[in-house]
């Protein structure tokens, strides 16, 4: 079954909240970048393949039966602005919103590693975000001004998964078993809450 996402919600919004139970909640899944914006590059690597590929595990692997229905925005190699990520996210108004991010930093090769999670400025998020960071060891829970986490009303963070440039983790989230892990654990943490 193809994914539902936000910009085919918008366009059959009214035909499709007529018929979706008055129960469904929604939780967003960000595939950042796409298109022409190509997000960390390692060799063949993208950042925007990666987050797509996760993105779409994520929403396979929750399936349509739970009490959550995970919608994508994004399921293609395309580039929703920020802006429309955002506008269409609010109309939606989802229970919680994960931004999905790989890291880099400005050396070719790093040592630093892991996951790092990004809150808004919210009770909500910063406990979105702790769920987060148990299931994934995380390195780093911060605070950021970031126009994904600023302008979402629903609680939100932003996951940078691993550096690109690091090769443990680029070897992770660059391979199937790895994102399959990484899209399994944020089904938990979805279905969790
Ligand atoms: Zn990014």
């Amino acid at each position: 079954m193809k994914g539902i996402t936000l910009l085919a919600l918008s366009i059959f919004s009214t035909a499709f909240l007529s018929f979706a139970p008055v129960s469904k909640k929604y939780i967003v899944i960000d595939a950042s970048h796409g298109g022409n914006d190509q997000g960390v590059i390692y060799g063949d690597f993208k950042e925007k393949d990666i987050t797509l590929s996760i993105a779409k595990e994520i929403q396979k692997l929750n399936g349509s039966q739970g009490e959550y229905e995970v919608i994508l925005t994004r399921d293609t190699d395309i580039f929703p602005t920020l802006s429309e990520r955002t506008a269409q996210i609010n109309k939606l108004n989802p229970e919680m919103v994960i931004s999905l991010h790989v890291n880099s930093s400005p050396q070719k090769e790093t040592t630093n590693q892991g996951t790092e999670i990004f809150t808004q400025n919210s009770e909500v998020s910063r406990k979105l975000a702790e769920k987060i960071s148990k299931k994934f060891d995380a390195q780093k829970i911060e605070e950021r001004n970031l126009h994904m986490l600023r302008e979402t009303k629903a609680p939100a963070v932003l996951v940078e998964l691993g550096f690109m440039n690091n090769s443990v983790d680029r070897k992770y989230i660059t391979s199937e078993n790895g994102q399959k892990e990484i899209a399994q654990k944020f089904v938990e943490i979805i279905n969790e809450h």
